[in-house]
């Protein structure tokens, strides 16, 4: 790995805690593999809930000096940051696809996309305005004042390793809180190479600790039972989420909650299909179908439904499948075999039921963690694809008469994160964005993601927001100050 790189101080295996790089206690280490091999690539330090609880200490003890400095001064260091990222992005973008398996163009835009978090919260920090209240009363004066809520922890998953964690360390940071961040076992290399470039960039020791293990639920323990933490923010799915939740009602945590989704993508008859199409791809087969807010339903109504899917799945052929080093791919792994497993369950248990495979359907000739692209069609409500995500590249094609049964099929889920459809009548538009149930509606658009825009959900998909003008509240308390005897 380290023959890949420019700069090989960016590989680094030990933990990251109170600014300085340890094995666990136990000296114990865990294997990092590469998805399209299984070659492992790198030995991790694994860390106990003894490791975690001193790194919360030194989250703890660097947080009045972080919290002190002026939100300008925090964000010199978060700028020399972003742009220490932006440098280093071929380099980062290597580790990235080595680890995760996603082609090395998508490496480099996570890059670009994680980084961007850390220029905006940079930004935005400086403008986390308090307010001065009209007084009801002559003698008194009203204000609130914004401050940090203070350590936070962030747990992170394997699909984005690189923007999960600047999107929640970004404002963490920014706001003057100090962190601990326990990345997905997947995927540790991502986060250490982050943490080599805030050292660089000026960021304190102990304001950043990144503690890296495959004992999840050990350091989850520590993490939500802490009582110096006082913000968990986790992405991930959503039965570890409720665990986590109901972890942290002990000491009353805040939470920060981005889910698991089962996101409709409706194509009405008046769209444009080839749009509808293109938009279907990057929804649907995007990281390998592995994001959270990737299409999980495909709804298209009558009149165009065969037209689309014939579209969908002739695009669909022509996606190059490989290893992320092997080429021009536009389709890698998916992380592991229980990933592969799942999409092939969806697959057999969707045709069981009567629906036909257009393309795909079958694991592909590469072997390992390989499946190929599929679209599927004539597929229906009762079918497990319907209400489970499948993370994978798998694009199911239900079929829809009219614009309230569209609504309905797209709502019967209890997630809620992203939704798509595709109309040009200006009236549907409205009506459908304001009916479907979800955090974030893309309308003839099917990549919605940007530093500047609130990502969340509703329903069982989450709590709060990140990225955005509100994802810095998240990180923020406000404190009323009533000044009397005036
Ligand atoms: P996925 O199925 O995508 O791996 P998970 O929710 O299992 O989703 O993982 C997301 C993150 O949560 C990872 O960092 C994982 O290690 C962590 N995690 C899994 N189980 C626990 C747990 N019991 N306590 C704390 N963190 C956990």
């Amino acid at each position: 790995l380290t023959t890949l790189l420019n700069d090989p101080g960016l590989l680094q295996t030990r933990a990251y805690i109170n600014g300085e790089w340890v094995d666990g206690e136990a000296a114990a280490n865990f294997a990092v593999s590469n998805p399209a091999s299984g070659d492992s690539i790198a030995q991790v330090a694994s860390c106990s809930a003894a490791d975690t609880r001193r790194a919360i200490e030194a989250a703890e003890a660097a947080l009045p000096a972080w919290r002190a400095l002026p939100a300008k001064c925090r964000a010199q260091i978060l700028r020399r940051w972003f742009e220490l990222l932006l440098q280093h992005q071929e380099d980062l973008a290597q580790i990235l696809s080595l680890e995760q398996g996603k082609p090395l163009p998508e490496s480099r835009g996570e890059i670009a996309y994680g980084a961007s978090f850390i220029e905006w919260f940079a930004e935005e920090a400086k403008r986390a305005y308090g307010d001065v209240i009209p007084s009801p009363f002559g003698d008194r004066r009203l204000v609130t004042i914004k401050q940090p809520i203070g350590v936070v922890a962030a747990i992170t998953p394997w699909n984005f390793p690189n923007a999960m964690i600047t999107r929640k360390v970004g404002p963490a940071l920014a706001a003057g809180c100090t962190v601990v961040v326990k990345p997905a076992a997947e995927t540790p290399l991502s986060a250490l190479a982050l943490a080599v470039l805030a050292e660089r960039a000026g960021v304190p020791r102990g304001v950043l600790n990144i503690v890296t293990g495959e004992r999840a639920s050990e350091i989850g323990g520590e993490l939500t039972g802490h009582p110096a933490v006082r913000k968990l923010s986790f992405t991930g799915s959503t039965r570890i989420g409720k665990l986590l939740m109901e972890q942290c009602a002990g000491t009353v945590k805040k939470l920060g909650l981005e889910l698991g989704g089962n996101a409709p993508f409706i194509v009405f008859d008046d769209a444009d299909l080839d749009a509808a199409v293109q938009g279907a791809l990057a929804s649907k087969f995007r990281n390998t179908g592995q994001t959270c807010v990737c299409a999980n339903r495909l709804l298209v109504q009558d009149g165009v439904y065969d037209a689309f899917a014939e579209k969908l799945a002739a695009a669909v052929r022509k996606m190059q499948v490989g290893a992320a080093h092997s080429g021009e791919v536009q389709q890698g792994p998916l992380i592991n075999a229980k990933a592969v497993a799942k999409v092939a369950e969806h697959v057999a248990d969707a045709v069981s039921q009567g629906a036909k495979v257009l393309t795909g359907g079958e694991p592909h000739p590469l072997g390992g963690n390989f499946y190929q692209p599929t679209v599927l069609t004539e597929v229906t409500e009762h079918m497990l694809v319907a209400h489970e995500e499948t993370f994978g590249p798998l694009a199911p094609l239900f079929r829809f008469s009219d614009e309230a049964e569209a609504i309905r099929l797209a709502n019967a889920t209890e997630f809620g994160l992203a939704a798509y459809f595709y109309s040009r009548d200006v009236g549907r538009i409205w009506r459908v964005a304001e009916a479907i149930e979800a955090g974030m509606v893309g309308i003839n658009e099917g990549l919605i993601s940007t530093e500047v825009a609130p990502f969340g959900g509703i329903k069982q998909s989450g709590l709060g927001r990140e990225g955005s003008k509100y994802g810095l509240e998240d990180f923020m308390e406000v404190k009323y100050l009533c000044f009397g005897g005036l």
